[in-house]
């Protein structure tokens, strides 16, 4: 048995069935991320296993033990959310040791934990400061460490960056991943952000209407996506019928095809390529948009628009929109994907 264990989960709102039959599993230490679009069930699904919304049907179990029905509190599960709800008249210190004074911990030890998991989220010096003279990102640590001193067997973390700046978005998602590693403490990150679940994630749980589509590594779900939604959700893979593909590509395919913007390319003279690429195919540049250390073109083939990626290297000359070039498919990197 896995260290949590999610059986036939049911959860409607009335009418409205977020979820009919999930499952899962994760194990101890493992980082896992509830990815998808808005409204498809990922809050919901984690207010379930924290016992903030009850279940229809099915289980949820923790170490051995069945949860399902028991009381919040009693679940031992850590919660960090987009607002940061802290107390706002009282301290950092204070909104940290307010679970463990609930708790009847002494106040000794409760001074040695506060201490350590400020230390830990980076906080030292913020002790006695209150939550309005903090900055988003300061404010968000501070409601982790007060998820983390009760040290729960669960964190469970629903979109605690979304509300902060891209820069500070970016330190904390590494520390908020460097910490939970440390503590080798199980947790769910939900979010809508695939550049997010990807980088942080020891597995991804893609979820779309209440369902789990596909869960996998990273790298599993981004390579080999197992239908259309996966494709379109992780990356801008270029989704080609069947018939362009054989007439085109000249591949035998069955169904539609699945294709990186990475893994085609423009033909330049002199350059290598991997072997298995397609002859080369004539298409007319209609757009490039630069996007940083990359170039994203989009290429007319024939009926068919396609995205492709380039390495923006400063030495070359951008491909300007109406100029005719050839292009060449990398045949290993093509996925058949289902509807
Ligand atoms: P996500 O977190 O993926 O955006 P949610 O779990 O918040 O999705 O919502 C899933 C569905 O459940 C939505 O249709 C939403 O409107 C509905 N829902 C969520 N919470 C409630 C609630 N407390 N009462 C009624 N409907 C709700
Ligand atoms: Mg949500």
């Amino acid at each position: 048995m896995s260290y949590v264990e999610v059986t036939r989960l049911a959860k409607a709102f009335g009418d409205n069935q977020v979820f009919k039959a999930i499952d899962f599993s994760i194990e101890q230490g493992e980082f896992v991320t509830l990815l998808g679009p808005s409204g498809c069930g990922k809050s919901t699904l984690l207010r379930s296993i924290a016992g903030l919304d009850d279940v229809d049907h099915g289980e949820i179990w923790v170490d051995g033990e069945n949860m399902t029905h028991l009381a919040p509190q009693k679940r031992e599960i850590g919660m960090v959310f987009q607002s940061y709800a802290l107390f706002p008249n009282m301290t950092v210190h204070d909104n940290i040791g307010f679970g463990l004074r609930m708790k009847g911990v002494s106040k000794a030890q409760a001074e040695q934990d506060i201490a350590r998991f400020i230390d830990l989220v980076e906080l030292s010096g913020k002790q006695r400061h209150y939550p309005h003279e903090l900055s988003g990102g300061q404010r968000q640590r501070v409601a982790l460490a007060r998820a983390l001193v009760m040290q729960p067997r669960i964190l469970l973390l629903d979109e605690p960056l979304s509300a902060l700046d891209a820069k500070i978005r970016k330190n904390l998602r590494l520390q908020i991943r460097d910490i939970q590693k440390e503590l080798n403490l199980t947790t769910i990150f939900v979010t809508h952000d695939q550049e997010e679940a990807m980088l942080m994630s020891d597995r991804i749980f893609l979820m779309n209407q209440g369902q789990i589509v596909q869960q996998g590594k990273p790298e599993q779900i981004y390579t080999q996506p197992k239908n259309q939604f996966v494709a379109g959700f992780m990356g801008h893979y270029n989704l080609v019928e069947a018939n362009f593909a054989r007439h085109w590509l000249g591949v035998d395919a069955q169904s539609t095809l699945a294709i990186r913007p990475e893994s085609i390319y423009v033909r330049e003279a002199g350059r290598q390529y991997p072997t298995h690429v397609s002859a080369p195919i004539n298409g007319k540049i209609t757009q490039h948009q630069l996007l940083g250390n990359v170039i994203r073109y989009t290429i007319m083939v024939g009926p068919q628009t396609l995205t492709v990626d380039l390495l923006n290297r400063s030495s070359e000359r951008l491909l300007a929109p109406g100029s005719y070039i050839d292009i060449l498919f990398n045949l290993n990197e093509i996925q058949p994907v289902r509807e």
